[in-house]
């Protein structure tokens, strides 16, 4: 399961055409707290390939778990937005899905509780599972029973034997699993006959279209469209049947499914207009994704030509936002603490480490502020509009932002 993947994970295809190629990368959280964390610092090869027959976007080469998050453990419960995300999705799906006292929602990659909690206040019985001993503990202590496990047909196998779930969640973890049949097959089968699916994931559409290509990184393992998570879930005998897109992550899909002999619930305008509006934007054909590599090219030049030209001009540059997707595109662009001094990140357990692969160091975002930078490059886009308010002060020294993607931007 570690190594170089040969064939797609879904439908078994060969991956010949490649959509973004960035180099060896470090794990994109293994940040660096000392000289022997650097002299022993770990790169892999990070590519994303397209499926010759599904289109699914998969990164062709796996990295073990421990490589990948060795003690760093996620809390979504640290996200205000995440917390009110969940309460309203909450809210929506007992109305939707008429859930009560006698029903059981099952929610996959449950992390601290944070969303099923929501169930738990309203008397739904739950079961979080989740292979983080950590944050299951946190979940437990709030009341969310938590399985310590990885899900998979055999664990569904198990838990249906006992009973199957009325509503089955799994945000943001489709992405995550690299036995994506063995996930959905799970899925189908822990589901009872007339219960709903729904699974939040980023949307492929909006990664082309806004070519962010900076949130690819060895954790997920696939980028997902509708065209290809249909097949794989009608391979295990579940149907899509609605769709909603959301803002997070820099535009999501919310998918809606049932198993396949539901021939009661119809396809939704939504599904039909994701579906109609993939379609146009290409996602069915590979010469889509081998335009997507071109600009990925683009950004690259577009990023170094700027560094070259502060270099040149004496200007200092410092980054903001020390978060999974700067590194990728750091490390893409092979930049150095000789091109960008420091990134200022508010998180105290990132400050005064080194950033992976790049080894630029981490500060407050205070330090940023006393040393003046010429220019800011704000690495997580998503976040600017609160970044730049936070470091409104810039100015004072003639102080500018810099965004990266698409290309590299200074603000006039
Ligand atoms: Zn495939």
């Amino acid at each position: 399961m570690v190594g170089r993947v040969q064939n797609c994970r879904a439908c078994g295809g060969s991956l010949t055409v490649t959509m973004a190629d960035l180099g060896l990368q470090p794990a994109s959280n293994a940040f660096l707290a000392s000289a022997a964390e650097v002299a022993e610092e770990k790169r892999f090869p990070l590519r994303a390939k397209v499926c010759d027959v599904c289109r699914l976007v998969q990164v062709d080469y796996d990295v073990s778990p421990q490589e990948l998050f060795g003690n760093y453990v996620y809390f979504s419960s640290y996200s205000d937005h995440w917390l009110q995300h969940a309460r309203r999705y909450c809210e929506m799906a007992r109305t939707r899905f008429g859930l009560g006292a006698d029903s059981l929602v099952v929610e996959l990659a449950s992390n601290d509780g944070y969303l099923l909690k929501n169930f738990v206040n309203m008397g739904i019985p739950v079961l979080g599972i989740d292979p983080s001993d950590t944050v299951a503990a946190a979940a437990e202590k709030i009341g969310v029973p938590t399985l310590v496990e990885f899900f998979g047909l055999s664990l569904a196998d198990e838990l249906a034997r006992g009973r199957q779930a009325d509503l089955i969640i799994g945000n943001n973890v489709l992405a995550h699993v690299p036995l994506l049949n063995d996930f959905v097959a799970g899925i189908s089968r822990l589901l009872k006959p007339n219960g709903h699916v729904t699974m939040e994931f980023p949307h492929l559409l909006e990664l082309i279209e806004h070519v962010e290509f900076d949130t690819i990184y060895h954790e997920h393992y696939s980028y997902i469209s509708l065209f290809a998570i249909e097949q794989v879930f009608s391979r295990h005998g579940l149907r899509i049947y609605d769709v909603e897109t959301l803002a997070t992550h820099g535009g999501s899909l919310r998918i809606f499914a049932a198993h396949s002999q539901r021939s009661d619930i119809a396809d939704s305008d939504a599904l039909i207009e994701v579906r109609a509006l993939e379609k146009s934007a290409g996602l069915g054909e590979l010469s889509t994704y081998m335009r997507f590599a071109q600009k990925v090219e683009e950004c690259r030049t577009s990023l170094l030509g700027f560094l070259a030209g502060a270099k040149r001009a004496a200007k200092s540059v410092a980054a903001y936002g020390a978060a999974a997707k700067g590194n990728t595109l750091l490390n893409f662009c092979a930049v150095t603490p000789a091109d960008i001094t420091m990134v200022a990140d508010r998180n105290p357990n990132k400050q005064s480490k080194l950033l992976p692969g790049t080894h630029i160091p981490v500060v407050s975002p205070e330090v940023l502020m006393l040393a003046k930078p010429d220019y800011v490059l704000i690495l997580p886009w998503n976040l600017q509009t609160e970044i730049r308010a936070q470091l409104q002060g810039i100015e004072e020294w003639g102080g500018r932002f810099v965004t990266p993607v698409p290309v590299t931007r200074i603000d006039p």
